[in-house]
């Protein structure tokens, strides 16, 4: 017998049949003597819906009623959920963040988890019921309701596992597991049956939107085992079956682990490029020109400065396309008259493609092969940045789809086994 924590998605939330089928599950662990938490999202197109309703009445919605109101649509989808079980003859009970409670700072919409309290939900669990807790949302020292974040229920569930050291964290989704890369635009992509915690982090960070990169950090502090796995199997198939399913994010790098060197191809759409051209080489440019930019609070993520010729160089940097325009007014209005650069260029249309894998530590020619997979498809890098465990580059955006398949290829991804799945 163990405590395992399933985290079940807005789509696996999104009928009554669903909840039922959703109840079937986990009645099934508990019948099976596992002591079971469960932490559901709201049902499908909810959030979004309650969202909408703010925006039709205030242009700009107060955060802390935007939480209020947001995190209403966990709180239906746990009493339904209880109701299922009861309704199967298992015992339930379910809670909202405020009453557990979860414990987060006061930054309304995007709030971070501090404590949790497991007083209550021990207890119910060592009477044998199931106890069902909010997703998305906690409670601040002022007793004011606060949210994680959109898809913020992972990082719910991930910390929820982690106050009550559960022996894993089971995230139920409409995906079966984490893909070698998007079987949309790979068809080819394989399910990875184990990866390691930082090679998630990074695909997590780069743009595979599986799961919430909070809850990844999370489990990362924590040590915590977590595994994406389907809610669409029957509820009924064997429960050794499903607890094997999916990919296990571990932290065990050990003989196990996969030998591909690398893991996935993560890729995002959502960059833009901004150069400065011509600003004078000296000590501080880079601070002059980024510190603004920090200080408009916006994330800055690929950093190129070249080599100065005749004491001027080429300062460029991405960020997410959304906050183009602000990181150009402010480059215009605030640094280019500080730093006298001769001119601004920018790029909305370039994209990230990286390579992942935690095989890059002790293999080299991996970033080379990636150049010269790039280079024979006749796409242009822009930029290159790189850590221990991955590469990317900046490229433009059309040639995404391209350069994704052509690197799923090269690194012998296409051919990748699942096989010696996690356990
Ligand atoms: N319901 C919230 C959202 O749609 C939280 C979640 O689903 O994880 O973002
Ligand atoms: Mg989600």
């Amino acid at each position: 017998m163990a405590l395992y924590v399933h985290k079940y998605g807005g789509t696996s939330m999104g009928s009554v049949e669903r909840i039922k089928n959703v109840a079937r599950r986990v009645a099934k662990w508990r019948n099976a003597g596992h002591q079971v938490i469960v932490v559901p999202s709201a049902m499908s197109g909810e959030t979004n819906r309650l969202l909408g309703l703010a925006r039709e009445i205030q242009k700009d919605p107060d955060p802390r009623e935007l939480d209020m109101l947001a995190s209403t649509g966990e709180q239906a989808s746990v009493a339904l959920l209880s109701m299922a079980l009861q309704d199967l003859g298992v015992a339930a009970r379910s809670y909202t963040g405020w009453q557990v409670p979860i414990r987060t700072d006061s930054s309304h919409t995007k709030a971070r988890i501090k404590s949790i309290d497991d007083a209550r939900v021990r207890q119910d669990l060592d009477a044998g019921k199931v106890v069902i807790i909010t997703g998305f949302q906690g409670v601040d020292e002022d007793n004011n309701i606060t949210t994680l974040g959109r898809g913020g229920s992972d990082t719910s569930a991930v910390a929820v596992a982690a106050a009550l050291s559960a022996k894993e964290c089971l995230i139920y989704t409409d995906v079966d597991g984490v893909y070698t890369t998007d079987p949309r635009v790979v068809p080819e992509a394989q399910r990875l049956g184990v990866v390691s915690f930082e090679e998630m982090l990074e695909m997590a960070s780069l743009g595979s939107k599986v799961l919430q990169i909070r809850s990844v950090e999370f489990a990362g502090k924590y040590r915590l085992p977590v595994r994406v796995l389907s809610s669409l199997t029957d509820p009924l198939i064997s429960l050794d079956d499903e607890a094997r399913s999916g990919t296990l994010i571990t932290f065990e790098e050990d003989e196990k682990m996969e030998t591909a060197v690398v893991s996935g191809i993560a890729f995002s759409r959502d960059e833009a490029k901004l150069t400065l051209v011509a600003v004078p080489d000296k000590p501080g440019i880079a601070y002059q020109i980024l510190g603004p930019i920090a200080a408009a609070n916006i994330d800055v993520d690929v950093i190129v400065q070249n080599q100065s010729i005749a004491g001027t160089t080429d300062f460029s940097f991405t960020v997410n396309r959304v906050e183009f325009k602000r990181a150009m007014d402010v480059l215009q209005n605030t640094v280019l008259p500080a730093v006298g650069a001769r001119e601004i260029v920018s790029d909305e249309s370039v994209c990230k493609v990286s390579i992942v894998g935690i095989g890059m530590r002790s293999h080299v020619g991996i970033a080379s092969l990636m150049f010269e997979t790039l280079a024979q498809e006749g796409i242009n890098i822009q930029m290159i940045s790189t850590s221990e465990i991955k590469t990317s580059v900046i490229i433009q955006d059309k040639y995404m789809e391209l350069a994704v398949r052509a690197l799923h290829k090269a690194f012998g991804l296409d051919q990748y086994q699942a096989s010696n799945a996690s356990s």
